[in-house]
This record gives structure tokens, sequence and C-alpha cells, in this order.
């Protein structure tokens, strides 16, 4: 629900002094995609319908082992029996290993869950360990219950090579599981806006140690009324995260939420989109 967590208590101000630097850049091109040239860049994404914008866009991988992950992304890749990656995968992987904020325009159906929950995991695998007390690594913010526990499933599926562990956050469920789980520490957080905020403020999680904020279906999450709950959320996280920013559309709004949120994005297309 919309109004979830905005009427009760406010969280306090974030504190962002004294920040320990992270690592977000882990981006090795293959040499085969090195070698590439500029026409072969331009057929290939043309051949797969995906348009980019942005400053230094890296070039597209074509097949799995170009995108250089590590081996647990590539039993979880291999166990999946899939193909190729999508569109959006071969340019969005580059992407968003080497750590910029980007925008990602695609749809559901498109693989658009796996081209930010691989970076993802590779971010986590990257960070200290948990501690007791720390919030999640990684915070997806999605619209709908349904959404959530969709990506949830992949997170799951995908992160059990490298024991990578996650949590759904939503309304309309009972508290205590979810409690539990946020309690217990898990480095990914996939979470509607409401009813992370009020985990926020009765204290069960922080936001302290987000540096990979993923924002999915945003332009759904601005239809539904989340604009003030996002804001308010985005409002406790590190400003040198890494965000990666998806939507089905590119309205207005859309575009305003990501220019006050996103430093030097790039932007993906796939070709329904
Ligand atoms: P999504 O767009 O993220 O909702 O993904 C839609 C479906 O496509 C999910 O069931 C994914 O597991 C699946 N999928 C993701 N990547 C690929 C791929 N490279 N090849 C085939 N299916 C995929």
């Amino acid at each position: 629900n919309g109004r979830d967590g905005l009427d009760s208590l406010s969280l306090p101000k974030a504190d962002f002094r004294g920040l320990i630097p992270f690592e977000k850049s882990f981006y090795v091109e293959c040499p085969a995609v090195q070698a590439m040239s500029d026409t072969e860049v331009a057929q290939y994404r043309q051949l797969r319908d995906i348009t980019v914008e942005g400053r230094e866009v890296p070039k597209p991988i074509r097949f799995f082992h170009e995108a250089n992950f590590p081996d647990y992304c590539m039993q979880a890749i291999a166990k999946s029996g899939f193909v190729e990656p999508t569109p959006i995968q071969a340019q969005g992987w580059p992407m968003a290993l080497k750590g910029r904020d980007v925008i990602g325009i695609a749809e559901t159906g498109s693989g658009k869950t796996l081209s930010y929950i691989l970076p993802g995991l590779v971010h986590v695998g990257a960070q200290p360990r948990l501690e007791q007390g720390d919030g999640p690594i990684v915070l997806i913010l999605a619209p709908t219950r349904e959404l959530a526990v969709q990506i949830q499933a992949e997170a799951t599926k995908f992160g059990s090579y490298s024991r990578t562990r996650s949590t759904c956050i939503y309304g309309g469920a009972p508290k205590g599981p979810q409690i539990r789980d946020l309690r217990r520490g898990v480095e990914i957080v996939i979470a509607t806006p409401g009813r992370l905020i009020d985990m926020l403020e009765a204290g069960h999680t922080n936001l302290r140690r987000v540096t990979y904020l993923v924002l999915d279906e945003a332009d759904r999450m601005l239809d539904m009324g989340f604009e003030p709950q996002i804001r308010k959320i985005l409002a406790q996280i590190r400003p040198d995260r890494q965000t990666l920013y998806w939507s089905a559309t590119w309205p207005r709004e859309v575009e305003t939420l990501a220019r006050q949120f996103l430093q030097n994005p790039y932007k993906g297309n796939d070709r329904n989109s």
C-alpha cells in the first residue's frame, strides 16, 4: 500500500561522513570483445536491436564467457541451460560490471533481472562480509509483491553458488519471518518501498552497507505513487553507491527521477522498449 510507512516516525538523517571506500569496478574486457571493430559493434547491436546512449559505453558481449564472470556465476548459467545472453544482458552486463550507473529500458521477459543480479553477486563477492547488525549490500526496490518474489527466485537460484543470501520484504504478509531474515543478515534485500520503510523505522535493518542499488520497474513505482517513499529510502543510502535504474517506458517523470539520483549514467534499450 502506497501510504505505508509515511505517516509514522521519520527516519533520522543519514550521516555520510567518513565512509569507507568500496569496490565497484570489476569489468575485464575479454580479448575477443576488445578486438571487435566499431563496425562489428554497430552490426551486433543492430542485429539484436540494442540501442545505447551515454559516454564510454562498453562494447556488448556476444557469449556468456565473454562477460568474464567468476565461476560461481558461470556454474549457475550452465545449470540454467540458457543458450546465449539476451540483448539487454549482452549490453547490460559490461555496463553494470564497470561500476557506473546504468539506465536499462527493458520489459519483463527480456532477461533484465539477471542483467542486474549477476553483477550484483560479483559486487557482493568483492565487499567485506556482513557483520552482526549490518544491513544488506544489494538493495532491489520493486513495485509489487509479485515482482519482488520473482526477483528473489532468480537471486536464490543464481546466488546459491556463492552462498549469497537474499530475502524479500513486502507488505500484506506477516512481518515476523521478514524481521528474522533481516536480523540474521542477508546480502541482498528485495523490497517494496512501504514495508521497507516500516522495517527501517522499527530498526530491523539499515541501509548503511548498501553500495549496489536497483530500482526495478521505476515507471510502475511512480505510477503507483511510491515517489515519496523512494526519496525517503534513497536518502538513507550513501551517494557514491552504484545505481541501476530499470523501466519499461521512459516518460518525463521517470527521466526526472533518474536525473536526480543517477550520476553520469549510460542507457541501454532492448528491442521492444
Ligand atoms: P525477466 O525479464 O528478468 O523477467 O526474465 C524472464 C525469463 O527469462 C526468466 O524466466 C529468466 O530466467 C529467463 N532468462 C533470463 N536470461 C535468459 C537467457 N539468457 N536465455 C534464456 N532465458 C533467460
